[in-house]
């Protein structure tokens, strides 16, 4: 019984501090923010003996990728909680196989919160809310075309430890804000708007490769860049983009400039983020880097 009581004791310690239960292995892993709230960027952190043969992740039943960073000596991947995630409990696995082909694998709870975006009331002329056939059928096509682009992430790494602000203004429409267009409740606010002049410089938030540049209906003159591993960042209603597709850009290079093209109601940068689909706020990814 003693033995018994033992064991769990020890079971739960292994559980509770996110160790493998297996062999001698020590792998540890962290989530930054420990609790997340809907939106939030998730920094999952490895560290254990080296070296390993392979590691990966696993979140809502998809696949995540981790690799070694090495200004912080550890293995890191990014997890997107989208806005719409049900606020509860969810297990982050991470999968190691170490150079003897031995699996180990490490659960971590991560709760969620639920988050009051709150609504912003907004007059626009009715051409832009309320859509004729053609313009419906351009806006659908547009938004599969962005879909498959999220789809078709580039493997590799790109993106660096820390993100940047891509202007220097401030907030004007926060993220996930429902709304209320013209009296009529619509979709929510996926990205933030920060405020400035027209003109003004768009920086890449980091190192990414250019996978669009489009004129699109609601978004207007918009680049995408794809910084690996489902990592994507958007910049929407330039009045000018200056870089192509297929241009490897680095941290803060020049990508446009500020304008208010498509459905927008003055000058101003809508910034979006998108991690393996989760529309989550760009502003949670500045934290990251920084835990
Ligand atoms: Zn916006």
């Amino acid at each position: 019984m003693r033995l018994f009581l033992r064991g769990l004791l020890i079971l739960i310690f292994l559980i509770t501090t996110g160790m493998a239960a297996h062999g001698e292995s020590d792998l540890r892993t962290e989530s930054f923010p420990k609790v997340a709230k809907q939106g939030d960027v998730c920094l999952v952190r490895a560290s254990g003996p080296a070296p390993l043969k392979s590691i990966h992740g696993e979140f809502q039943g998809e696949k995540f990728s981790i690799s070694f960073n090495n200004e912080t000596g550890t293995y890191e991947g990014l997890i997107g909680i989208d806005m719409s995630t049900s606020p509860a409990t969810y297990e982050i696995k991470v999968f190691v196989t170490d150079g003897d082909n031995r699996v180990y694998s490490s659960t971590l709870s991560l709760r969620v919160e639920k988050v009051d975006f709150g609504t912003q009331v907004l007059s626009l002329p009715p051409s832009m809310v309320d859509l004729d056939a053609k313009t419906l059928e351009r806006v659908n096509q547009e938004t599969r075309k962005l879909e498959a682009l999220f789809q078709a992430s580039q493997n590799e790494r790109l993106w660096k430890s820390v993100f940047i602000r891509p202007v220097g203004g401030e907030i004007s429409t926060g993220f996930g804000l429902t709304r209320i267009i013209n009296g009529q409740r619509r979709s929510q606010h996926t990205g933030v708007d920060l405020r400035a002049e027209e003109g003004t410089s768009v920086l890449a938030s980091n190192h990414g490769v250019v996978v669009l540049v489009d004129e699109l209906f609601f978004s207007g003159k918009s680049v995408i860049l794809d910084h690996g591993w489902g990592l994507y960042s958007m910049y929407f209603h330039l009045s000018e983009a200056l870089v192509k597709e297929g241009d490897l850009v680095r941290t803060g290079a020049m990508l446009g400039r500020v304008g208010s093209t498509g459905r927008s109601t003055g000058p101003h940068l809508h910034w979006g983020i998108r991690i393996n689909g989760a529309r989550v706020d760009p502003l949670s990814l500045l934290k990251i880097g920084t835990p």
